[in-house]
């Protein structure tokens, strides 16, 4: 599959999953804008592919104006947008009852408003050229739930009502929507839940490993970042809207159906 001189917005791509499919798109022809709060990660990371291929945005995407902002400034630089993975996202983990609202507010904020704000900015572009991919980062926890993770699987559950609605409205103007569900990752993401999950579940690191992350996989692996990315290609690159409104599980069988 290529993207010759397609050009895509990955959010949270100065990090970790959403990187390594900036990587992956680069290698397929395409042009990325790695759009991140953190500029000095996101520029270091635009650097490693060179300014004709790739470009840092500054983009908090729980910020209206800002989502806004960077995706005019992608189109104005590349003259149009044909592939959105919004990918950027947090964790915070706490049992329910104890959950500080704030830090609700925030998770649902990163994941939810912000797959729904860089879709709303994209859009427009995309019917005007009659084509375009939108893929949401979703997670094994869009289909199962996992204690202490409440507004995580809450927002990732979201994202597949989403990307079905996106489908449908789009559908006749040439848009697919559809969302990666993948299985866990090391990532700084999850490489600080590690700890944090040992602390709270009382169990040793390597339990939450062996046990919690791996232990309803089929071979006892992690997913790895390039088995997303292939992923975020194939949805990115699909030649026919016979692709829309699904979501894919990539997580050694942890979850199937
Ligand atoms: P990561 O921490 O390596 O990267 C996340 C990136 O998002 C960072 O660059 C960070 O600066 C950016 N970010 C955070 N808040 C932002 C905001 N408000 N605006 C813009 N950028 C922001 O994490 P990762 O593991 O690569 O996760 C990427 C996505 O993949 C997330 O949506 C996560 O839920 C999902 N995911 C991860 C795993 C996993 O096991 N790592 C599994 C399934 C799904």
């Amino acid at each position: 599959m290529q993207l010759t001189d397609k050009v895509s917005i990955i959010t949270g791509a100065a990090s970790g999953i959403g990187f390594g499919i900036a990587k992956r798109f680069v290698a397929a022809g395409g042009k990325v804008a790695i759009a991140d709060i953190n500029m000095d990660a996101a520029r270091k990371a635009a650097a490693e592919f060179g300014e004709d291929r790739a470009m840092a945005v500054e983009m908090d995407v729980t910020s209206e104006a800002a989502v806004n902002a960077g995706v005019k400034t992608v189109a104005d630089r590349w003259g149009r947008i044909d592939v959105l993975v919004s990918n950027a996202g947090v964790q915070i983990v706490h049992p329910v009852e104890q959950f500080p609202f704030d830090a609700w507010k925030k998770m649902l904020a990163i994941h939810l408003d912000g797959a729904f704000l860089t879709s709303r900015a994209v859009l427009p572009y995309m019917y005007e050229q009659g084509s375009g991919s939108i893929i949401f980062q979703g997670s094994v926890h869009s289909k199962l739930a996992s204690a202490l993770k409440a507004p995580y699987v809450t927002a990732k559950h979201g994202l597949l009502g989403l990307a079905r609605v996106i489908a449908k409205e789009g559908g006749e103007k040439g848009v697919r929507a559809n969302v990666i569900c993948p299985g866990f990752v090391r990532t700084p993401l999850v490489d600080k839940q590690i700890p944090e999950q040992a602390e709270n579940l009382g169990i040793s690191e390597e339990e939450v490993v062996n046990d919690i992350m791996l232990g309803g996989t089929v071979t006892k692996e992690f997913t790895t970042i390039e088995d997303v990315a292939e992923i975020a290609l194939l949805f990115a690159a699909f030649p026919s809207a016979a692709l829309t409104g699904q979501s894919l599980l990539v997580s050694h069988g942890w979850c199937m159906e």
